[in-house]
């Protein structure tokens, strides 16, 4: 089974969830972050890294020696990322999508293609946990395809657990896209709210099922409780505002191997999302 974990907005204890399902559960799991801004599952975990992998995106190269200027690269590039005019062409890599199309059109072979390295892929292994993350170079706009890696090592035969980016733009969904379900983090307050239904709104688009998993229970108010009996969204666990819990995370251990009776919560996390699944 592959579950994403995600939330509409960063700080909401997503890769908390994500680490302690994952080291609660028995048997090989694979985790992969694929919040490749800022990957964190790493920190609690300390994985022994085997593979490190750089990812290369093809960008093009125009020869001015070969372009007669016709304008068909630009005209092509949704992206706007070639801009001809007159006897000028100018590439913008920054926003270029590596695609290939430009060269693709060019009639006359003008554009070659080479590759440009946007950050690179980790493998490695804590205990009965396959961790896979990826980070994307200082500067690369486009995670895309650094996320694109990591899923690639997606080993459906094993119980896959995604940490996705926070927020609810193109990351988040490459991130999600194809999961079985995708658990919720967020906090009872009316900025969790907020953003939880713009998460809701996205997963709904998708087709992807969900549940919600409610952080911080104990603070603010029963809006996030009363939005998601009224949309039908199954709260599959709470999470205390717990002095315990932030001292563990402040010093980068999951709270799972401190207090581990937590372990057996996560565990029917775990089977109730299966349950879900099957339905
Ligand atoms: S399509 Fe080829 S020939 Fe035409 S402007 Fe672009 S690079 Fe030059
Ligand atoms: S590779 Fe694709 S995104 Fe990049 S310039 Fe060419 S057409 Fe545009």
């Amino acid at each position: 089974m592959l579950i994403s974990v995600a939330s509409g907005k960063g700080g909401t204890g997503k890769t908390t969830v994500a680490v302690n399902m994952a080291l609660s559960l028995e048997g090989c799991v694979q985790l992969l972050d694929c919040d490749v801004e800022e990957p964190n599952a790493y920190i609690f975990l300390e994985p022994e890294i085997s593979e490190v992998r750089p990812i290369r995106v093809p960008i093009p190269k125009i020869d001015e020696g070969l372009c007669d200027y016709c304008g068909k690269c630009a005209k092509f590039c949704e992206f706007h990322a070639i801009a001809v005019a007159g006897k000028g062409a100018i590439f913008f890599p920054e926003i270029c999508h590596g695609c290939g199309g430009c060269s693709l059109v060019c009639p006359k072979k003008a554009i070659v293609e080479h590759a440009k390295i946007v950050g690179e892929v980790r493998v490695g292994k804590a205990g009965h946990v396959e961790l896979v993350y990826g980070t994307l170079e200082v500067g690369e706009p486009m995670p895309g395809p650094v996320i694109r890696e990591v899923k690639r090592e997606i080993d459906r035969k094993k119980e896959a657990i995604i940490d996705a980016p926070p927020g609810t733009s193109c990351p988040v969904v490459e991130s999600v896209y194809g999961s079985d379900y995708c658990l919720l983090v967020t906090e009872p307050t009316p900025f969790g709210l907020h953003d939880l239904k713009l998460m809701v709104q996205t997963l709904k688009e998708l087709g992807i099922r969900h549940g919600a998993i409610v952080n911080r229970a104990g603070i603010g108010d029963r809006k996030v409780y009363e939005y998601c009996k009224n949309e039908r969204i199954p709260i599959l666990l709470e999470i205390p505002f717990d002095r315990r819990i932030a001292e563990l995370y402040s010093k980068g251990v999951p709270f799972v191997r401190e207090m581990r009776d937590w372990k057996e919560n996560f565990r029917s996390l775990f089977s109730n999302v299966e349950e879900e699944v099957e339905k």
